[in-house]
């Protein structure tokens, strides 16, 4: 059975279409690849299924963008066929070829933002958020091997027009486990 990956979070707190944090949210230069949830910095994320670790990197850091701190990530290939991309974790549990069990610990949400080097060159979005600089786990759903390095990935957003075709929309994946 799948788990929801912050299993101290229990009220509704997937973004709807469109809203901040959603899924292919358009940011004007570029779109969200995952879907946004946020939690206190420092909260437990576990694996939603069980699988493999595939890759473990980072995802931000301050030499990619200024006012980005030190993130990582880590890829799972569940069971199921399934790629999770787990984002924005302040530290990660696991290592590649670990195997984990449905509602391991894997690591803790972080915080990509820092709000003193966010300035009126960054985008719209992000300068939105400089005030609130909510910490979130940001989470992909893959079909086929995801994407880490590609001229138009760049910490969780898209910058093609094109859509890839292996990256699914996670919302009604999470709202499916949301109900057990
Ligand atoms: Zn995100």
């Amino acid at each position: 059975m799948k788990k929801f990956p912050l299993p101290e979070k229990t009220e509704n707190i997937l973004r709807k279409n469109g809203e901040s944090g959603s899924f292919w949210e358009d940011r004007k230069d570029r779109h969200h690849c995952g879907i946004d949830i946020y939690a206190p910095e420092g909260e437990p994320v576990i694996a939603i299924e069980s699988g493999e670790v595939i890759d473990v990197g980072i995802m931000t850091s301050p030499e990619m963008i200024s006012y980005w701190n030190e993130t990582h990530y880590i890829i799972i290939r569940n069971h199921s066929g399934l790629f999770c991309k787990y984002g924005e974790l302040g530290s990660s549990n696991v290592k590649v070829r670990d195997t984990v069990e449905a509602g391991q610990l894997i690591g803790y949400v972080g915080t990509v933002l820092n709000s003193d080097k966010i300035d009126g060159n960054a985008p719209e979005y992000i300068q939105k958020l400089k005030d609130k600089n909510p910490s979130m786990l940001h989470l992909e759903l893959w079909e086929k091997d995801p994407v880490v390095e590609d001229k138009d990935y760049l910490g969780g957003n898209w910058f093609g027009d094109e859509r890839p075709k292996k990256l699914l929309d996670p919302t009604e994946y999470l709202r499916s486990i949301e109900s057990h």
